[in-house]
């Protein structure tokens, strides 16, 4: 068994430093216990917040203990009602290619059709984030605007998806051609802008002429900004992420409020565990569009348990292209 524990607190972009690869035993599952092989593991973006040892909504990862987080898995042994081997779970677990945990930790993916990657990315949290914070927060009406940042990643491109389902006109902010020529030709945006280039500015107010109803924030500093121009009149703001600052040690500071003012806004943060409620209608919408073929997704997906830092280290990056997961079995 291997596990990767955090080695030390990262200044800036973590490097191969703060990550420590240990050799462990594989424990055998005691009572309502499983033994679960990681199949995939999933690198989000909120675990560099936790790797700084700052009070936030989720506690800072202990120094030399393992890394944790979204992870699938099949059972290799059951000593729980309810499982058996082979069953594909997932759960927050910790960085390690085996893990022994409590049956209550984890649940069964609801349909084994579908690619099983799906359950960390549209399918799991980063769906229900998009579908959360947009519908609760963004409430688009058809007919208006919505703006969504970093718009090819796991959240944004959901986020989007969804804003053209309930009929309004969608514009994608992403980095590089690439990325954006996917946002209109593969999934249905109506534009996509690229903040690397070097006329971002004008290409953005070209592509919001009736200005901007919803704004779906995952990147904060200078792309806001430009967004934040261009608000109408009580448009909604779900500050989702703030990724351009994640990595920064300067205070970035919040710059906003004239604009807020100015187009009587209202601009909201959220955790996606605070839509819980309402968790299970949204994994059954969010299946049925799949199915549908009304949201498609991308993945980037590295092979290799010691590929962990790397890729997550793309998400900082960009050189993921949608969601960005792990292969650690071929199982
Ligand atoms: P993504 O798949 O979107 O990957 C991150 C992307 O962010 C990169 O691909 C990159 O895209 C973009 N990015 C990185 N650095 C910058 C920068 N300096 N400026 C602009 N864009 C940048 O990740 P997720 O979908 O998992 O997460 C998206 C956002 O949602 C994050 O801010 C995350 O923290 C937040 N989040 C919040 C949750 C909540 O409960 N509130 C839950 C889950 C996610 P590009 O190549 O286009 O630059």
């Amino acid at each position: 068994n291997e596990q990767i524990v955090l080695a030390k607190r990262p200044e800036g972009m973590p490097g191969d430093d703060i990550f420590r690869f240990e050799d462990i035993d594989i424990n055998t599952p005691g009572d309502n216990e499983l033994l679960i092989e990681s199949v995939y593991i999933s690198v989000d973006p909120y675990m560099r917040g936790r790797m700084n040892d700052t009070k936030s909504y989720a506690k800072p990862f202990d120094i030399d203990e393992p890394l944790n987080g979204h992870v699938l898995g099949r059972v290799v042994e059951s000593n729980a009602d309810g499982f058996k081997e082979n069953d594909v779970v997932t759960g927050h677990l910790s960085w390690k290619k085996y893990n022994t945990v409590s049956a209550d930790s984890v649940s069964k993916v609801a349909s084994t059709e579908v690619p099983l990657h799906l359950y960390l990315s549209t399918l799991g949290m980063t769906g229900h984030t998009a579908y959360g914070g947009l519908l609760n927060i963004g409430k688009p009406q058809a007919g208006e605007t919505v703006v969504v940042s970093a718009a090819s990643g796991a959240v944004g491109s959901v986020v989007g998806q969804i804003a053209k389902i309930k009929g309004a006109k969608v514009v994608g902010i992403a980095g590089g051609r690439e990325k954006v020529t996917y946002l209109t030709e593969e999934l249905g945006f109506d534009a996509g802008v690229d903040y690397k280039a070097d006329d971002f500015k004008e290409q953005f107010a070209a592509a919001v002429p009736d200005g901007v109803d919803v704004y779906f924030e995952n990147v904060g500093g200078t792309v806001s900004d430009e967004v934040f121009k261009h608000l109408n009149r009580f448009a909604r703001i779900p500050v989702c992420g703030a990724i351009s600052s994640y990595n920064s040690k300067e205070d970035n500071g919040p710059r906003v409020q004239q604009q807020l003012i100015k187009s009587q806004a209202l601009m909201q943060g959220f955790l996606v565990a605070q839509f819980e409620d309402e968790a299970e209608e949204a994994s059954k919408q969010l299946a049925q569009w799949v199915q549908e073929g009304k949201i498609k997704s991308e993945v980037s997906i590295a092979e290799g348990f010691d590929k962990i830092p790397e890729a997550f280290r793309n998400l900082f990056t960009g050189d993921n292209f949608g969601k960005q997961i792990v292969k650690v079995s071929d199982s």
